[in-house]
């Protein structure tokens, strides 16, 4: 199964691809990630995009479509993928029918409302990446990450000044990938604001 995980920032896809990766054993590929683990080992990407993340602006389409390109072509790919936060442009998704057309696109259906208080309440692990909420996914114990003991930190797009561009950002850009899936007969909705075990559920409906 080849599968992109659309919605608004915050919308819980990180959370529910680690989910879908459990359960269908395919990797799962998160363009943020990728570019978070370049700016934390400096890498010449890293320095590039750096600044383009803190503010939440959208790197180029180019870097990262050749990101992708190259992460896609993995041999453990070859079974199928999740896309996590990427395409997020009519041109990434262009480049994406080319090299690797999908099976299917979920979409996050979330309140803005909704959104900003899960971003506002994210913590990440500066370790392994690993997301949770201080309200809604608290780990055991506070700050500390459950997977790997790592520090947990607010990201520096989840402060309130970034969020409200990265989400005008959304609208503007990647919600047109809505209709662009939609017309291609691949999307499937599912609400993205219930509980993480209700949305799992639903998510596993459309597998
Ligand atoms: P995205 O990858 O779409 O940006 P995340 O998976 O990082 O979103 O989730 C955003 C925040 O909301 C995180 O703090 C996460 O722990 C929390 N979260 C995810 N799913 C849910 C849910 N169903 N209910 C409440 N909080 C959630
Ligand atoms: P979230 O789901 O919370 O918005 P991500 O981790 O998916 O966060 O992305 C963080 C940032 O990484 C984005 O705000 C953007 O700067 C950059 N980024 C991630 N994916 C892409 C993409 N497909 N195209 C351009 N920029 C991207
Ligand atoms: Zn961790």
């Amino acid at each position: 199964m080849r599968m992109i995980l659309l919605g608004p920032p915050g919308a819980g896809k990180g959370t529910m691809a680690v989910k879908i990766k459990e359960e269908l054993k395919i990797p799962h590929i998160s363009t943020g990630d990728l570019f978070r683990a370049a700016i934390k080992n400096e890498t010449t990407l890293g320095k590039k995009v750096k600044g383009i993340l803190d503010q939440g602006d959208l790197v180029p389409d180019e870097l990262t479509v050749a990101l992708v390109k190259e992460r896609l072509g993995s041999s453990d790919c070859s079974d199928g993928f999740i896309l996590d936060g990427f395409p997020r442009t009519i041109g990434q998704a262009n480049s994406l029918t080319e090299f690797a057309p999908v099976d299917l696109v979920i979409n996050f259906t979330i309140s803005e409302k909704e959104v900003v208080r899960r971003l506002s309440g994210r913590r990440t692990c500066k370790n392994c990446g690993a997301g949770y909420h201080v309200l809604f996914i608290p780990p055991a114990k506070e700050n500390v990450c459950d997977k790997c003991g790592g520090e947990l930190y607010t990201r520096e797009d989840d402060k309130e000044s970034s969020i409200h561009n990265r989400l005008a950002v959304y609208e503007k850009s990647t919600e047109p990938l809505i209709s662009y899936y939609g017309d291609k007969g691949l999307l499937k909705d599912v609400d993205a604001g219930q509980s993480p075990a209700e949305v799992l559920s639903s998510v596993k409906e459309l597998l």
